[in-house]
């Protein structure tokens, strides 16, 4: 939560949209308050079926007049600058389709970046490396989203993760990764995913729904520690730490394909595999939260496959649930708070 000493190691908020156009015109007005900061209130008519306790809490929420300056500042930020701290992260953003995912995520990975790049121009003592990698999980299969060649690529396990973090890494085989410059060339990069998606989404109807993307800043970083003064008054300095760290931006799937039974044929596949990846993440998630005591099943899901050293250990998680306020969406709704109230 903002201004704790200790910080969380995963963090929950709520975000709702503004009602959009199509829903103000069939009547739809917002089913949701924000009473107070870290309280969501349920104000609609109850669908009989379903169980709606009035009120819900998570560590923030935010109403649909709040910038994503506030939602970053609040719910992201301090997750986000851990990795400059040696600690893995991870920021995503989940909810059912048109909810504000991509809205969200969009905002907060360049706020993320302005803020590491202001880190670093602070503190010349340190040298930092910026590498950026991109990829998309459609169907189980893995994409890079910096490459025209869409064949799927593989994932490895990572014997140097496992013998510096003592947990089980993996890396995925022959993804590009690209030092990053200046904010200038990550704008680009950025530019060049997000053409990647799009002639992925013409072939594939509706991918943006279906497909999980992960982009992924890695760190480099060494201190150096001064030693003394040579001869000359030249300063002897030392690295002494180097550290590789991974901070990763996942945008998921709409949350609706981890609720929906899939009709038949390519629909059934896409369905189950999306079930997969979010239900996997939700079991990781849901057992991280309680202490992550007894086995945890990274390696059920390629998405929980790719995250698991930026999700265990130290690692630190914020979990930014988007809303649509809208009445014709209460089930999602209500599913979406339920996964909520599961990473707490
Ligand atoms: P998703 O990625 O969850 O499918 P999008 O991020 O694409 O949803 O958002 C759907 C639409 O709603 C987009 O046109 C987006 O600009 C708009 N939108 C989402 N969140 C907000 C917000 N907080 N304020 C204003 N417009 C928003
Ligand atoms: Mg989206």
């Amino acid at each position: 939560m903002a201004g704790e000493e200790r910080p969380e190691r995963i963090v929950v908020s709520v975000r709702l949209r503004p009602v959009n156009a199509r829903e103000a015109e069939r009547g739809d007005g917002s089913d949701w308050e924000c009473a107070g900061p870290t309280t969501l209130t349920f104000r609609g008519a109850v669908p009989e079926r379903a169980m709606f306790p009035a009120s819900y809490s998570y560590d923030r929420v935010f109403s649909h007049e709040c910038g994503t300056r506030q939602v970053y500042d609040e719910g992201a930020r301090q997750v986000a600058m851990s990795v400059l701290s040696g600690i893995n992260a991870s920021i995503f953003a989940y909810g059912q389709t048109s909810s504000g995912k991509t809205y969200t995520m969009v905002g907060i990975t360049e706020y993320s970046m302005s803020d590491i790049y202001d880190y670093i121009e602070k503190h010349p003592e340190r040298e930092f490396i910026l590498k950026f990698s991109a990829m998309e999980i459609y169907n189980e299969a893995v994409r890079d989203l910096l490459s025209s060649d869409a064949t799927p690529l593989r994932l490895l396990d990572d014997p140097e993760v496992t013998f510096f973090l003592d947990m089980k890494g993996t890396v995925v085989e022959k993804l590009t990764e690209e030092t990053l410059r200046d904010k200038g060339h990550l704008l680009e990069l950025l530019a060049v995913c997000e053409a990647q998606r799009q002639i992925g989404e013409t072939a594939m109807n509706e991918a943006s729904s279906r497909s999980h993307q992960i982009l992924r800043m890695t760190v480099e970083s060494s201190a150096k520690q001064f030693l003394g003064k040579g001869n000359s008054s030249t300063l002897i300095a030392c690295v002494v730490l180097m550290k590789y760290l991974h901070l990763n931006f996942v945008d998921l799937a709409g949350s609706e394909r981890a609720s929906q039974t899939a009709s038949a044929g390519m629909r059934l596949k896409e369905g189950s595999h999306i079930n997969r990846s979010l239900l996997t993440l939700g079991k990781v998630i849901r057992q991280l939260s309680k202490g992550r005591n007894g086995h945890i099943p990274y390696r059920d899901s390629k998405l929980t496959r790719i995250l698991q050293s930026s999700l265990g250990g130290n690692a630190r998680t914020a979990i930014i649930c988007t809303m649509s306020p809208a009445h014709c969406h209460i089930e999602q709704s209500r599913n979406t708070l339920l996964f909520a109230n599961c990473a707490k």
